[in-house]
């Protein structure tokens, strides 16, 4: 089993050795070929009290995400607009970029992304959008302006949606965009209804992986596509069964002050499409694309005006930022992965 399938012990109450015979089976591909073992080994603990616990473990997660982005987003969108995300850079530039430079690169993100999944300006069969983890619906509003197409997001904090709302509100845009609380393991929507499923930097957030693909896959249409950008951990090599030592500490300690529960890895995600049946499975490492971005949020931060919002803003938003260089770090010793993962739902 592989460790970095734990947890961090601040969200979940249960012993880990618990934890983990419970979560792995869902979590990944290649663990659901271990499932059945597992499954019994969980249900010979007792399986109504270990699933009650992770019910409530899950429940943990989805309030600390929503509270975290309640709290955070004003600041964030005060100092760096409506797009949550990296921003897409290139790799051997040196020059330090101008605030607008960066909000280009956060747009220049959501191009790439399109086009890496091969959807296409000219693409007029995209109708129809799911934005899960939508944020405050930055993407959303670009890709409905880009496409005419109607978008649909989501997100667990009632901040975010209502702002997200307002927002589309403001730029003339709410008869074709429109924002909801949900989670996206249980999404409110039918079977099938949109063309392009859009996940830009949530699925970290997600306590279990193959439940949320399986749900970006219901969703999506016959023929439509689904674009999964997020942070990853490194692949594990040949023979290896975990991350090393340091490094699961490394991202225990990310995922403390972000609301993230156990990483994976892009093949673990590759693997989960390929199970479904997907097509057209591609992927890429964008590390170095954005590598940038976290040192900018950090100068930012540390301007008089990023300091004060900061202390208003409150002790998620101070923890947040102190844990920022642990994402440098993470990046620089390649136990992060900036991942994209793209695929098509065949006809
Ligand atoms: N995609 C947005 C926001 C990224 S921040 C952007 O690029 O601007 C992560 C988002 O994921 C937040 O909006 C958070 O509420 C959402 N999220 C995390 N877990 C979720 C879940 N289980 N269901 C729905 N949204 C979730």
């Amino acid at each position: 089993m592989k460790a970095t399938l734990a947890p961090p012990s601040s969200l979940i109450s249960l012993p880990r050795h618990k934890v983990s015979s419970l979560r792995s089976p869902s979590l990944l591909l290649q663990s659901q070929r271990r499932s059945s073992a597992l499954m019994t080994t969980t249900a010979s603990r007792g399986s109504v009290a270990v699933t009650a616990a992770a019910t409530s473990s899950a429940e943990a997660l989805r309030e600390g995400i929503a509270e975290f982005y309640n709290e955070t987003s004003g600041l964030w969108e005060e100092i760096w607009g409506d797009h949550m995300h990296h921003g897409f850079y290139d790799p051997d530039s040196s020059v330090q970029l101008s605030d607008s430079g960066h909000r280009e690169a956060q747009i220049r993100m959501i191009e790439e992304s399109l086009r890496f999944a091969g959807v296409t300006e000219e693409e007029k069969k995209i109708k129809r959008v799911v934005d899960v983890g939508c944020g405050i619906g930055g993407s959303s509003r670009y890709i409905a302006s880009k496409f005419g197409a109607e978008c649909i997001g989501i997100t667990l904090s009632p901040v975010q949606a209502k702002r997200a709302n307002d927002l589309a509100t403001a730029q003339s845009l709410s008869h074709k965009v429109s924002f909801q609380v949900a989670d996206a393991l249980d999404q409110p929507f039918e079977d099938g209804i949109s063309d392009l499923v859009w996940s830009m930097e949530s699925g970290e957030h997600m306590p279990d992986k193959a439940k949320f693909v399986k749900e970006l896959v219901r969703v999506t249409a016959p023929g439509g596509r689904i674009i999964i950008v997020t942070w990853c951990h490194r692949n594990l090599s040949q023979g290896e069964e975990s991350l090393q030592p340091w490094e699961q500490n490394l991202l225990d300690r990310i995922c403390k002050t972000f609301y993230l529960p156990a990483w994976c890895s892009t093949t673990d995600y590759v693997e989960l499409l390929q199970s479904l049946s997907l097509q057209d499975i591609k992927y890429a490492d964008w590390s170095e694309n954005v590598a940038p971005f976290w040192p900018a949020v950090i100068r930012t931060a540390l301007t008089w005006k990023g300091l004060v919002s900061l202390l208003r803003s409150g002790m998620k938003s101070i923890k947040g930022a102190l844990t920022m260089p642990l994402m440098i770090e993470g990046y620089k010793k390649g136990v992060i992965k900036f991942g994209i993962i793209t695929c098509q739902k065949p006809l």
